[in-house]
C-alpha cells in the first residue's frame, strides 16, 4: 500500500507523516489526504467500491513544477489492460517513478490525460481513489510496533486472522511465528530488526491486506540471498495475482512475470514488448538487460542451441 512509500519526492513526506502517525492506526486512513496539495475536483465522479483497474497515459506531457524548463514526461502514451501486468525499465532519470508520481496524482500532467477506468484521474477523489491503489516501494518502512501491527497498516481494522492469512501469502508467517513473540513481536528500531527480504515480504503482506485493484511496485535494486530472493517472488506471484501491475523492475525474474516491458528513457517510451522480442531488438534494453540483469550478450554456441 501507499504506507510502504519510498525515498521518491512526494512519497518521502508520506513517510514523514506516517512515522509521526506511527502506533496510531487509525489516523492512516487519512493519510493519503494529509501529504497532497493536489484539491479534490469540486463535483468528483464517483468510482464503484471495486474498480476494473485500467490504467491509461495518452500524450501525457509533464515537467516538475521545480523544473520548468526540464521534461519529465514527453508525449507518454500507454494503455494497460485490467489484470495485465507491465513492467517499466529504463536508467537513472528515465521517468519511471514520475509515471507512478502521475497515476496517484502527486501532481497534474501539463497536457494529455492519466486515466483509470477511463476516468481522468483529475476527476477523481485523490482519496478514493487511491484507495484502489497499492504500492510496494524500494525501502518499506517499518514502524516501531508490533509485526502484526506493521501489516495492519496494510487495512486498519482488519482481523488478526485476515492478517495471518496476508502473512502466509506473502511467504512471511514462517518467519513471523518464530520471532520471540510471534506476530506480536516488536519491530523497528527498538525493537527486532528485519532482514531486507523479510522487510520486503512484510510489505508485500501489507499490500496483500489491502487488496488494491491496481498494484505499483518499485523493485528493490539490492540484491537478496537466494533464499530469500526465493521467498519474495512467490509473495510478488501471489500479490500479483488478478491485478493490474506496474512495476519499476530491476531483476530478471520480475520483468519475465510482466506481459509487456515498457523501455523507457528521458521521459518517453523507446521500446516496448517481451523480454525475448526486446532482447532480439538489442538497443537499449538489452544493454540494460546486461547491466543490471546479468544477462549474457553474448551466449556461447550451445546456450544459444539450448534457448
Ligand atoms: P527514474 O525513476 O526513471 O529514475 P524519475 O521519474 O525519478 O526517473 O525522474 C525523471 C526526471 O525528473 C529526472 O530528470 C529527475 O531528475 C526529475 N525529477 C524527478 N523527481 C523530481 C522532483 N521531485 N522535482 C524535480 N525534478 C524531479
Ligand atoms: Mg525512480
Amino acid at each position: 500500500a501507499i504506507v510502504v512509500a519510498g525515498s521518491l519526492g512526494a512519497f518521502s513526506e508520506v513517510i514523514g507523516d506516517l512515522q509521526r502517525a506511527a502506533g496510531a492506526t487509525e489516523r492512516l486512513l487519512d493519510l493519503l489526504a494529509m501529504e497532497t496539495d493536489i484539491a479534490a475536483p469540486e463535483n468528483p465522479k464517483n468510482l464503484p467500491p471495486k474498480i476494473m483497474g485500467s490504467v491509461s497515459f495518452k500524450e501525457v506531457s509533464f515537467n516538475y513544477p521545480s523544473r520548468p524548463n526540464q521534461a519529465a514526461m514527453i508525449n507518454f502514451t500507454a494503455d494497460i489492460k485490467a489484470g495485465e501486468k507491465v513492467a517499466i525499465v529504463g536508467p537513472s532519470g528515465a521517468g519511471k517513478t514520475t509515471v507512478f508520481q502521475l497515476l496517484l496524482r502527486y501532481y497534474d500532467v501539463h497536457k494529455g490525460d492519466v486515466s483509470i477506468d477511463g476516468i481522468p484521474v483529475r476527476d477523481l477523489d485523490p482519496v478514493e481513489m487511491r484507495q484502489h491503489i497499492g504500492m510496494v516501494s524500494q525501502e518499506p518502512v517499518i514502524f516501531s510496533t508490533t509485526a502484526l501491527e506493521n501489516i495492519r497498516y496494510g487495512r486498519p481494522g482488519a482481523s488478526k486472522e485476515d492478517i495471518v492469512e496476508a502473512a502466509k501469502a506473502a511467504s512471511a508467517h514462517e518467519f513471523l511465528k518464530d520471532l520471540p513473540d510471534g506476530y506480536e513481536t516488536f519491530l523497528g528500531e527498538k525493537g527486532v530488526r528485519l532482514s531486507g527480504g523479510q522487510r520486503q515480504r512484510l510489505a508485500i503482506a501489507r499490500a496483500i491486506l489491502r487488496d488494491p485493484e491496481i498494484l505499483l511496485l518499485d523493485e528493490a535494486t539490492s540484491a537478496l540471498d537466494s533464499q530469500s530472493e526465493k521467498a519474495v517472488q512467490q509473495a510478488l506471484d501471489n500479490l500479483l495475482e488478478g491485478r493490474t501491475t506496474l512495476m519499476i523492475a530491476h531483476r530478471l525474474a520480475t520483468v519475465l512475470k510482466a506481459d509487456r516491458i515498457l523501455v523507457m528513457d528521458q521521459g518517453k517510451i523507446v521500446a516496448s514488448g517481451t523480454h525475448n522480442e526486446l532482447i532480439k531488438q538489442g538497443g537499449l534494453y538489452a544493454s540494460l538487460a546486461e547491466l543490471q540483469f546479468g544477462v549474457d550478450m553474448n551466449p556461447t554456441i550451445e546456450t544459444q542451441v539450448a534457448s
